[in-house]
């Protein structure tokens, strides 16, 4: 018989012997290694047993009841108001700054949104035709491509100077 198979015996050799065979037993009997190692294992055991986990001290557990108790009677806080603690007391200080643009972007942007859901949501002054409704949305888009086209010849006129005959 090998030692390194009698190793994986011992643990069922110290907590429950019945379960191996004579064999192994007989082994680790007349193996002087064996038989240190299964003292060692034996030590082991009951060093864990012994361990116990440190009592609390009274003192964290009224502070944490008393923490507990604060939370529990605090109405609900916003997730507005939790992003702002977030930020103003993250861990990530390098952050902060960064961060402050995000939330004052998704204020602006969420205000803004709300302007534009509230005017869709209003009826309108006086009811135009579906006509004149897209004859609006063609005039205003055709607005939107001059502008877009105007900043586009800025750019090339500004990346290519007079090469650009565009620009001259
Ligand atoms: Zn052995």
């Amino acid at each position: 018989m090998i030692c390194r198979n009698i190793k994986s015996k011992m643990p069922d050799l110290l907590l429950a012997p019945e379960s191996v065979s004579a064999e192994v037993r007989a082994h680790v009997e007349n193996c002087a290694e064996c038989a240190q190692e299964l003292r060692e294992l034996e030590a082991t055991m009951a060093a864990m047993d012994a361990w116990e986990a440190p009592e609390v001290s009274p003192y964290f557990d009224g502070r944490m009841a008393a923490v507990l108790r604060e939370e529990q009677q605090n109405p609900p806080a916003g997730w507005l108001e939790r992003l702002r603690t977030r930020l103003t007391f993250g861990e990530k200080m390098n952050l902060r700054p960064v961060a402050a643009a995000a939330l004052a972007l998704v204020i602006a942007v969420g205000g803004g949104m709300f302007g534009v859901l509230s005017d869709h949501s209003a009826p309108p002054a006086q009811a135009a035709s579906p006509v004149i409704q897209d004859l609006q949305s063609l005039d205003e888009n055709s607005v939107v491509f001059q502008q877009l086209n105007s900043m586009d010849q800025q750019q090339d006129s500004g990346d290519n100077g007079a090469a650009n005959p565009n620009s001259l």
